[in-house]
């Protein structure tokens, strides 16, 4: 989608630090982490959030993928955590869907 930031990144208009990347979804590095390991997986089609698709196969897919990216970043062991901030009261800023898979450290609960 035009002016979509995560569009451009998908299609590598736009530059990101790529860790991951596999059929329909890529995985870059958060250009403001909040963890030792920050990574967004994205679909490289554009969907706002999963409010948006019942593409079962797709959002399998994606969660497959923060698995594979974790394991890839050797975050298994000690755990990590995947997130989907769905719209305002979710704290989604970017409106293409997108799971944060952030580890290195000890997280929190409850969330913020
Ligand atoms: P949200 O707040 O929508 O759940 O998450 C959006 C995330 O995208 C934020 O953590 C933000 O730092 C990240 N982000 C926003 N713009 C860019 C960008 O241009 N490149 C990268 N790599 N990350 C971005
Ligand atoms: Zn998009």
């Amino acid at each position: 989608m035009e002016n979509c930031i995560f569009c451009k990144i998908a299609s590598k208009e736009i530059e990101a630090e790529i860790v991951h990347e596999g059929d329909g979804w890529i995985a870059f590095k958060d250009l403001n982490p909040i963890a030792p390991v920050h990574v967004l997986i994205v679909p490289k089609e554009h969907i706002v959030s999963i409010e948006k698709t019942d593409n079962t196969a797709l959002l399998g897919k994606l969660l497959t993928a923060a698995a594979k990216t974790a394991h890839k970043l050797k975050l298994s062991e000690n755990g990590y955590r995947v997130v989907n901030n769905i719209g305002v009261y979710g704290g989604q800023t970017v409106p293409h869907l997108h799971f944060h898979l952030l580890g290195g450290r000890q997280m929190g609960w409850p969330p913020g």
